[in-house]
Formats: structure tokens, C-alpha cells, sequence
């Protein structure tokens, strides 16, 4: 067993079995604080480790927001898990394109992971880290960017045994950490997200600014059980390897809009990722990037553009949320 299954299953032996949420909160939390597990030779790959374009992409419809709010003279920007800085990094180059934004920027990171709060330094010199949302200054608009972050906050499960809802945990037979207990159904909420985009919302609410939240979920009605583990880029059982496998579950936007709603800002229409970058150029941004060079390197641009477009990639099951502040103009990007 692991080091935290270890742990986990001398503290279920001695004070009974643990919830789901707790489990998944406490294998993300171990797996991100000691590695780096992003690309080919890592656990899963993310867009702006695909391509560059998806980072620029997001720093073009962020200039253009600031652009169209009147400029105002700071900002910060926030990215909530930015994993290796990638997004970042892409965003800010893509920004200097209107320099006077590029000089009203600030950039914070939330970040709780040691390992790649030092990857992420390496890429965003001028960053600021923060463990939560909370410390991060107020009284200025912020823009916040969260790719891949809702799907590793922790979900919770409720098994129906006998027609009764009942919390779905972790406990041990034996040895073994095993899901307890048995039923016909399994239901996912999950109260941290939905807190999470609240606080944000209110945040935005407070001091202008807009959020944009790119995941792979659904818009209700809920699924049954998604929680997944990945490792080496294939499906491995959740409880197989706690805190050394990469673990997410589903995001359900109904439930971010409908807290991001109650927090008081206005929430635009759920986009799909493909649309959502193709509306915003990245076509043409390939083009651009494609010239001059060699077949092999347009290759491999057009074939990244597929996977962060096609339906059957990343195109569709990838989602974008974006609320912003009421007396804020409409974001690019979610059609006429
Ligand atoms: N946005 C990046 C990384 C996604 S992986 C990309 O698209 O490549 C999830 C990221 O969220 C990691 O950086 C991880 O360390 C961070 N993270 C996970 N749970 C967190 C939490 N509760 N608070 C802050 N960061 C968290």
C-alpha cells in the first residue's frame, strides 16, 4: 500500500470508515504536493501543455474583457491550480499585444502544491502564491482562469441500500480500502465545489472582473458515480493507489452557475471548449503560427488544434464557464 493508504486505513481501523470526499481530498492534496504529473511521460496531459494557442486564446478574450470594461487602470489575474505555469505563460505573452493591459496586470496564483509552485516560478518570474482565494488582495477587478481545477475538488456519493439515500465511504475489509456501503444507485454533489464558485463569484461581485472555468463535466441532471483515477494515461480503480494516482471527478456546471448565480453575478450560457476557441480565432492563430515553417511543425499545430477542437477530443466534453460582473459587458466568445 502507499504511504497515505497506510494512513488512511490505520485511522479507518481505529475510528471507523471515511467519507468520500475526505478520501479524494486527501489522495489530490498527496498526489500534487511532491510531483510534476503532467505530459507524455506523466499520469494525463492538459490543453495548455497540447498547445500554446490555448493559453494565448484565453489571453486575447481576457485583453479584450479589460479592453471593452473601460481599462481599468489595475487588475489581477488569477489562476486557481496553474499547474506548470503554461497557461500563464502563454496568456501574458498573447497579452503584451495591448501593452497597456500587459502593465495593468498583477498576477496571483493559488497553488497548494510545493513542486509545482517551483515549476510554475520558473515560467511566471513575477507571480504572487497564495494557498487559498481568500489571501488574494482586494479592491481591484480580477480576472480568474481555472483550467482542470473544479474536477480535483473533492466530490461527495450517497448510495441508495434498500431505497434510502445513505453517504458513500471508504472503509476496510481486511486489508483493503472498499467502497461501504453496497446499493443499486450512487448520486455525486459536491458542497466544496459549489463553495468554491461562490466565493469566487462573490469576489467578482464585490470588485468587478469575470471568471472563466474550463473543465470536463456535464449541465445536469447529475451522473452516477465519475470518480476516476488515471495513471501512466489509462483508467486505474480509485481506491487502487491513494495519493499516487491522478483523481477527478465530473464537474457539474448546473450546480457552479447556479452558485455563481446566487452569489450575484451573471453566468453565460454554457460554451463547449472546440466552439468556444473557434469563435475566438484559434484557426487563425494556427495559420499565423504555421507560417514558414516546415510540414512536420504544421503538423503537429493542426493536429493540436483538432485535439482542443474536435468533438470527439477535447471539443466537447470540455466545458466553459464564464461569470462576470453585472455592470460588466458580455464576454467574447459565446456567440452574436
Ligand atoms: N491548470 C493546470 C493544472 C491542472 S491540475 C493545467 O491546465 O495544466 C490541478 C491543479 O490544481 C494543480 O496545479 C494542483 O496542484 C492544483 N490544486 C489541486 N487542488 C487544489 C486546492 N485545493 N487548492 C489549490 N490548488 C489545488
Amino acid at each position: 500500500m502507499t504511504p497515505l493508504g497506510r494512513r488512511l486505513a490505520a485511522e479507518i481501523s481505529e475510528h471507523g470508515p471515511i467519507s468520500v470526499d475526505r478520501y479524494m481530498a486527501e489522495c489530490v492534496a498527496a498526489y500534487y504536493a511532491g510531483r510534476d504529473p503532467f505530459g507524455r511521460d506523466g499520469d494525463f496531459t492538459t490543453a495548455p501543455e497540447i498547445s500554446q494557442m490555448f493559453g494565448e486564446i484565453i489571453g486575447l478574450w481576457t485583453a479584450d474583457l479589460w479592453d471593452r470594461a473601460g481599462r481599468p487602470q489595475r487588475v489581477n489575474l488569477v489562476e486557481l491550480g496553474p499547474g506548470r505555469g503554461t497557461l500563464m505563460a502563454d496568456l501574458l505573452r498573447a497579452a503584451r499585444a495591448l501593452p497597456a493591459f500587459a502593465e495593468a496586470i498583477r498576477v496571483h496564483f493559488v497553488e497548494t502544491s510545493p513542486t509545482l509552485r517551483a515549476a510554475q516560478a520558473e515560467r511566471v518570474p513575477g507571480a504572487t502564491w497564495h494557498d487559498d482565494l481568500g489571501a488574494v488582495p482586494r479592491g481591484v477587478p480580477l480576472f480568474v482562469v481555472a483550467n482542470e481545477f473544479f474536477d480535483a475538488l473533492p466530490v461527495r456519493q450517497e448510495v441508495r441500500v434498500d431505497g434510502e439515500w445513505r453517504e458513500r465511504q471508504v472503509g476496510l475489509v481486511g486489508d483493503t480500502l472498499t467502497f461501504m456501503p453496497a446499493g443499486d444507485a450512487i448520486r455525486e454533489t459536491s458542497p466544496a465545489r459549489a463553495d468554491y464558485a461562490a466565493t469566487l463569484a462573490a469576489r467578482i461581485a464585490a470588485d468587478g472582473g469575470a471568471a472563466l472555468v474550463v473543465d470536463y463535466g456535464y449541465e445536469g441532471p447529475a451522473e452516477g458515480d465519475s470518480l476516476q483515477a488515471l495513471a501512466a494515461h489509462a483508467a486505474a480503480a480509485p481506491l487502487a493507489a491513494p495519493g499516487e494516482h491522478d483523481l477527478t471527478a465530473h464537474v457539474d456546471f448546473a450546480a457552479l452557475a447556479e452558485a455563481a448565480r446566487g452569489a450575484g453575478t451573471r453566468v453565460s450560457p454554457l460554451a463547449l471548449q472546440g466552439p468556444f476557441l473557434l469563435a475566438l480565432g484559434i484557426a487563425a492563430r494556427a495559420e499565423r503560427l504555421s507560417h514558414g515553417l516546415d510540414p512536420e511543425a504544421r503538423h503537429a499545430i493542426a493536429g493540436a488544434m483538432r485535439r482542443l477542437t474536435l468533438p470527439q477530443a477535447m471539443g466537447s466534453l470540455f466545458k466553459v464557464l464564464v461569470f462576470t460582473h453585472k455592470d460588466w459587458p458580455e464576454p467574447a466568445g459565446f456567440g452574436a
